[in-house]
């Protein structure tokens, strides 16, 4: 138990939060047999989910997602080598996590353990079984399912990483274009529109300039922020580049995601972005377009939101500029939503 304590405290000292002591799904047809086995393993720390065959056990395991399985392999309804061979082809298509599987097993023939192992077995006991050796090995699969959960919580972190803008936090310029492909293809399908905004803070330059580059900095985190907490969850928002940010709104047409635009531009306006005592004056131009008929891939759409960009900056900066699906191209002064539709904030 000593031994335990210290590695739990080692796994937890590396902040990872996925990683707990696995649950162990006991697949035992033999009652006395499952009642014993489950009073050892529930002593040795362990929560377990005593099943009387393989078809229960599968459930069992699908709920966990992971844990390490010990199973009995002559059973009813479905035996320990069969269960075995399920569990690893739905840990192949990723509808389970990771399962250490440890067949008990009356066969001690070599054979028979081999196939066994074949079928995707980590371990394998022979009955009768020694608990100690039981308890030992079940240690042995406990730390690679640890290592398995560390690795699985770093991927995440890293991907995670991959796909943010550190300044910001926002999806960066890959991750927003990944984004984008699926919300244009999804649109594409069902026939729904798709909208898009280009969006530039007006005169940046001399905000670096004035105040210098940590303030520039500063206001790029709050544009950022202010920008998110003035959108729906589902739309995406993403660092284009410098300044420049693009929003993909899905089912929003292009009247819609003006409105969207409209109210970004003026939450922004009407923000005080105080830097070291200062108040910093900051105005953003925004163009919008819809996806169309013609546009090939989303690089036609952000070419239009682009265009309109370049317009309400042509014309003045702080402003909305909107092309809709007929060819208009103008100035868009409609009265924005008065707050996003309703649901979640994102954070
Ligand atoms: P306009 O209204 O026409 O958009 O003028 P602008 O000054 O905003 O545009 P310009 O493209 O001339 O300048 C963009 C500036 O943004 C220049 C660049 O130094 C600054 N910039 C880009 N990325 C960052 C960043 O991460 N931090 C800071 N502080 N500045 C940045
Ligand atoms: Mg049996
Ligand atoms: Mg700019
Ligand atoms: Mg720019």
């Amino acid at each position: 138990m000593v031994a335990r304590q210290v590695e739990l405290i080692t796994h937890t000292d590396t902040n990872m939060a996925e990683t707990n002591l696995p649950h162990i799904v006991l697949a035992e047809d033999e009652p006395a047999s499952r009642t014993l086995l489950t009073r050892q393993l529930s002593k040795a720390g362990y929560d377990v989910t005593a099943c009387e065959n393989g078809r229960i056990a599968l459930d069992a395991i699908r709920q966990q997602g992971s844990c390490i399985v010990v199973a009995d392999w002559m059973m009813p309804e479905m035996d320990g080598l069969e269960l075995c061979r399920t569990v690893r082809s739905l840990c192949a298509a990723e509808e389970l996590g990771f399962v250490y599987y440890i067949l008990l097993t009356a066969h001690s023939e070599k054979d028979q353990i081999v196939a066994g192992l074949e079928a995707g077995a980590d371990d394998y006991l022979t009955k009768p079984y020694h608990k100690q050796e039981l308890l030992a090995r079940l240690r042995a699969g406990e730390r690679i399912y640890l290592l398995q959960a560390d690795l699985r919580n770093a991927n995440k972190q890293l991907e995670q990483l991959a796909n943010t803008d550190t300044l910001t936090g926002l999806a960066n310029r890959r991750h927003l274009f990944e984004r984008f492909a699926e919300l244009w293809s999804m649109g594409q399908r069902k026939g729904r529109p798709l909208g898009c905004v280009m969006l530039d803070i007006d005169k940046f330059k001399s905000v670096n300039d004035t105040w210098g580059h940590a303030a520039g900095d500063y206001v790029l985190k709050n544009v950022a922020r202010t920008c998110r907490e003035n959108l729906r969850p589902y739309d995406i928002l993403g660092r284009f580049g410098g300044e420049e940010f693009c929003i993909v709104s899905p089912e929003n047409d292009a009247a819609g995601t003006a409105a969207l635009a409209e109210r970004l531009r003026i939450a922004i306006a009407e923000s005080h972005f105080e830097f070291e005592g200062q108040t910093i004056p900051v105005t953003i131009s925004l163009g919008v377009g819809e996806r169309e008929e013609n546009h090939a891939a989303p690089d036609d759409l952000i070419a239009v939101a682009d265009a309109m960009l370049y317009q309400a900056k042509e014309n003045g900066r702080n402003q909305v500029w909107i092309h809709t699906p007929d060819g208009a191209e103008r100035r868009y002064t409609g009265v924005a939503a008065e707050s996003p539709v309703a649901g979640p904030r994102a954070s």
